[in-house]
């Protein structure tokens, strides 16, 4: 049970990440325990850590609605995130060791892999983590904190605002970065990430917004696909 309530959880950020739900939609709980086959209070647990993730909304005595992220709002997260990157990636060039560097080098590695297969919620999800990575690579759980939720933020303003190819340069941009910091050019591993944060937020597209689906039934065909095809679900010991 608690596979398939993981399962299920699994599905819906995926679907939120590949910006397949629309922006505000409502999340209603009695319509996604039947499309799941859970109880709503299994339904409400998942929520909850969707809320935590910023992948959707939950608003007091209203319920639980598709992150709708403004334009505004992007513009800020961007610059925090200038600002604090730029910042991580300049401590790092001289202070990174083996282990984050080959950590990185696996991580370009899986990027590049997904791009190949065209699996948009998860070269989303990479791309979050790379700059996790980074953030982790500092020891430091204030900086971790606060680039965990302007990730997750972002992640959700790509799933909305960016279109399907635009991510493609994306995976070079790291590359950018990484090389400079192996270089131990911290100045340059600086500007080789303020220079990439900009770019993405030059690709934000107002207009690119997921046409209208009933995230009910959204949800219910990727469900059934993910049902058909078991090499995700976790195989049962005997
Ligand atoms: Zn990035």
């Amino acid at each position: 049970m608690r596979d398939h309530e993981e399962a299920a959880y699994t599905t819906m950020s995926r679907a939120l990440l590949a910006g397949l739900l629309t922006p505000g939609t409502p999340l209603r709980e009695t319509a996604l325990a039947e499309v799941f086959g859970i109880s709503r209070e299994r339904i409400r647990k998942i929520l909850q850590r969707l809320g935590t993730n910023r992948l959707i909304e939950l608003v007091p005595n209203r319920g639980a609605f598709v992150a709708a992220p403004s334009l505004e709002q992007a513009r800020s997260i961007y610059e925090a995130r200038r600002i604090l990157e730029g910042g991580i990636v300049g401590h790092l060039a001289s202070s990174m060791g083996p282990t984050t560097m080959d950590q990185l080098k696996d991580h370009l590695a899986a990027e590049a892999d997904a791009l190949r297969r065209g699996d948009r919620a998860e070269s989303v999800r990479l791309s979050a983590q790379f700059h996790m990575i980074l953030a982790e690579a500092t020891g430091n759980v204030f900086i971790m904190q606060q680039m965990q939720e302007l990730v997750s933020r972002t992640s959700m303003l790509v799933a909305v605002y960016e279109t399907a190819n635009a991510s493609q340069c994306a995976c070079e941009e790291h590359r950018d970065i990484f090389t400079s910091l192996i270089g131990g050019d911290g100045a340059g591993a600086a500007k080789a990430m303020r220079a990439h944060l900009s770019l993405i937020e030059t690709r934000l597209r107002p207009g690119a917004v997921a046409p209208g689906r009933e995230a009910t039934e959204m949800l219910k065909e990727l469900w059934a696909a993910e049902q058909i095809t078991p090499d995700r679900s976790t195989e049962k010991s005997p």
